[in-house]
């Protein structure tokens, strides 16, 4: 099974992609915690990511793209995959497209987590004071967050209407109980 979960920052496809990965026996790619390992081992890619993520932009969709692809190439996602963070652009959903025919690969589903932007900003503050500062992300705050936000509106919402078009878009009210959400998308992979 092949899923994306979509939704804007903090809207808890992270926590969403862990009970997936549990349930289905699936891998998680999420290409923010991609990144941040780059960053973290000081590779190249890290050290061209590290400045545009700190600045709540987004990274060159082909190098993006591209890891994507690798990684999809690896043995633990033969029984699929949830795509976290990817598509950011449509861009990036015209490249997985293409990616995923030359592959031999199908979407199962999309899911979108719809949230209230405004209790985002209080999520985002919460799990920043509850993380020790030396393992907080450096994107973490409310200033980056607004950036992260606003980006998505530009770059990433348009993604939403490029899937529905192929009516494979799903909506959960992220706005429930995490087990709540959990069985709204539980719901559309029956
Ligand atoms: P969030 O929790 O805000 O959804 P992520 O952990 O998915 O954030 O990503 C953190 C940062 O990593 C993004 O703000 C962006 O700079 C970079 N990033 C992650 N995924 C992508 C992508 N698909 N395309 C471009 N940049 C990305």
């Amino acid at each position: 099974m092949n899923i994306i979960l979509f939704g804007p920052p903090g809207a808890g496809k992270g926590t969403q992609a862990e009970i997936l990965v549990e349930k289905h026996g699936i891998v998680q790619l999420s290409t923010g915690d991609m990144l941040r390992a780059a960053v973290a081992a000081g590779t190249e890619l890290g050290q061209k990511a590290k400045s545009v993520m700190d600045a709540g932009q987004l990274v060159d969709d082909d190098l993006i793209i591209g890891i994507i692809s690798d990684r999809i190439d690896e043995a633990d996602c033969k029984n699929g995959f949830i795509l976290d963070g990817f598509p950011r652009t449509v861009a990036q959903a015209e490249g997985l497209d293409k990616m995923l025919v030359e592959k031999g690969l199908k979407l199962d589903k999309i899911i979108e987590i719809v949230v209230d932007e405004k209790i985002l900003f209080d999520r985002i503050e919460t799990r920043a004071q509850a993380t020790p500062e030396a393992q907080r992300r450096a994107d973490d705050n409310a200033e980056t967050l607004k950036k992260r936000l606003s980006v998505y509106h530009a770059q990433t919402a348009p993604v939403l209407p490029y899937y529905a078009a192929k009516g494979v878009l799903n909506k959960v009210d992220g706005m429930k109980s995490i087990d709540d959400v959990a069985n709204q998308i539980a719901g559309y992979l029956k």
